[in-house]
């Protein structure tokens, strides 16, 4: 079965969750705080956000599942400007009051959009269209992978929005378990073992989630049991680091059956950064989200 993101996640969830992990990893303290308070920022602009359907016709959709494609291209999500705009704003507050790395990025766009000097709707289909927006981020003087990051993370609900109206026309399709996402065609940027121990994606652009294959390699389909390879930390069980040596890419999961909180994949992500170096020391990357 097909599953989408998680809209059911409440913002209690989020701040429970981040209270766990808070005292569970004190090092990562700081970033809990800051991105608990993103994600719940999200979550309630994602409520807020409308958007008209994104129809795909029935000949092209049969067409599309019949050769295993996504249904839509990442060009074609919808944003809701409005509740983009709002949501950055939030966003660069929330910056300034407790991200010290990203406030001076955070109060320049705050600067940039109240005084007109931002014209925010080229950036978002800019990132959408794979172009590039490096002259806006110079023009601010701002770091291009911050800018990245606070646009992205404000399209993010109304791009989650559209998945899960999307994901509609997989429900009666067999999922193909593919490495990329269904609906967008985006890799995932984590994973997690389900109760029964099915192995499901996360798309790292819209969210959507879906099954794969237990065995092999998500990004490359290498099935070689050489090339496949595992690490995690005694300490914590819940986590497992997959490597792959044919195409040098590594994804982290989550064990839902060894975790003792709700799952939000994004908390997840930000308090395992340690795996990450740990795989990127011994030369593995991570596919990652759009831009
Ligand atoms: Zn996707
Ligand atoms: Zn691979």
């Amino acid at each position: 079965m097909t599953q989408t993101s998680r809209p059911d996640l409440t913002k209690e969830d989020i701040r429970k969750t981040a209270t766990t992990l808070q005292k569970a990893r004190p090092s990562y303290g700081a970033l809990i705080d800051f991105y608990g308070q993103v994600f719940i920022a999200q979550s309630e602009s994602r409520s807020d956000i409308t958007l008209a359907p994104i129809i795909i016709e029935p000949k092209l959709l049969a067409l599309k599942q019949e050769n295993g494609m996504p249904l839509v291209d990442p060009s074609q999500f919808l944003i809701d400007p409005a509740q983009a705009v709002t949501l950055l704003e939030k966003l660069c507050d929330l910056a300034v009051a407790h991200a010290p790395k990203l406030a001076n990025t955070g109060e320049k766009i705050f600067t940039a959009l109240k005084n007109g000097n931002l014209e925010i709707e080229p950036i978002f289909s800019a990132l959408l269209n794979n172009r590039p927006f490096g002259k806006t981020a110079t023009q601010l003087d701002i770091p291009l992978d911050e800018l990245t990051f606070f646009i992205f993370s404000a399209m993010a609900p109304s791009i989650q929005s559209c998945a899960v109206q999307l994901s509609a026309y997989l429900k009666d399709t067999p999922d193909q378990k593919k490495g990329y996402c269904p609906v967008c065609g985006s890799h995932p940027d984590v994973g997690y073992l389900d109760q029964d121990g099915k192995k499901m994606l996360i798309c790292s652009l819209c969210a959507h989630e879906w099954q794969t294959h237990r065995m092999g390699c998500v990004f490359c389909d290498s099935t070689d049991r050489q090339d496949q390879h595992y690490f995690f930390n005694n300490e914590e069980k819940e986590y497992r680091v997959y490597v792959c040596d044919n195409c040098q890419r590594y994804l982290k999961l989550v064990d839902l059956r060894l975790l003792d909180r709700s799952f939000v994949p994004k908390l997840e992500q930000i308090t395992t950064l340690h795996l990450d170096y740990k795989a990127q020391e011994q030369g593995y990357t991570t596919h990652k989200a759009k831009n």
